[in-house]
């Protein structure tokens, strides 16, 4: 299933077997032929994530890059089979997840190593299937002028060490990964490189900001949040975030 969220703005959801299959978001304004792919998805998804972008009437030429939030397996599970089909796409990643992922530690990835042995028997996954090349680190604090829409990008640490949040401050658009989800739900913190103190301070810091549309990494997207949604979400975790 693919809508728009927003101009310019669009939701891919995710398709969750057993193992749940991150939403993708395709962002930029289809006239600047200058698309980016926020997210890719599970293992196998790459077909379907791909079948749902032509269905918005994408061309695939006008995709330039892939963008991780973080990268989870769910996330990054078929990158792979995406960038089979465009090649020419370049991958963008936090430097924190950016130098394990080009150093072929997959313990970013699987997040624990009971999940990695159940993932790997179940997918017949190979080690070293999830090193890539990295062609531009983020750091936090980059502003981006991607396909005519200008995105604050916020590094938000504690579901995953490289975490990444796409801010449109003009729209009040925020696409926080699995920092937070709708309905007062976090992302869990107990996770390779993960930090509950560091996921507090991140879901504070997202809690400042003005959000109106919030395009989480899983579960229900919300084009209408109630003011302070963010702010009264990390004051309910608050107690369990040490
Ligand atoms: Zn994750
Ligand atoms: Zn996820």
């Amino acid at each position: 299933m693919a809508q728009q969220a927003a101009e310019g703005v669009y939701f891919i959801q995710g398709q969750d077997e057993f193992i749940p299959d991150s939403h993708m978001y395709v962002i930029g304004k289809p006239d600047s032929k200058d698309l980016s792919l926020v997210d890719a998805g599970l293992m196998g998804k790459g077909d379907y994530k791909l079948g749902s972008i032509d269905s918005l009437g994408i061309d695939f030429a006008s995709i330039k890059r892939v963008i991780m939030t973080h990268t989870h397996l769910d996330h990054i599970g078929c990158l792979a089979e995406i960038r089979e089909q465009i090649p020419w796409a370049e991958l963008w990643v936090h430097e924190l997840e950016a130098r394990p992922l080009e150093s072929g530690d997959e313990r970013i990835v699987y997040g624990m190593e009971m999940f990695k042995s159940m993932c790997m028997t179940q997918y017949n996954l190979k080690p070293g299937s999830f090193r890539f090349r990295v062609d531009r680190m983020l750091h936090g604090g980059e502003e981006l002028e991607l396909g005519g829409i200008s995105w604050e990008v916020m590094h938000v640490p504690g579901h995953s060490p490289g975490s990444i949040a796409f801010y449109d401050r003009q729209r009040k658009i925020l696409i926080p990964g699995d920092v937070v989800y709708a309905d007062y739900a976090i992302g869990r913190f107990d996770l390779h490189g993960g930090s509950g103190g560091q996921h507090k301070k991140s879901l504070s810091e997202l809690g400042e900001l003005e959000v109106d549309i919030l395009l989480p990494g899983h579960n229900r997207i919300d084009t209408n949040l109630p003011p302070g949604y963010i702010a009264d979400t990390a004051k309910q975790w608050a107690p369990y975030l040490v």
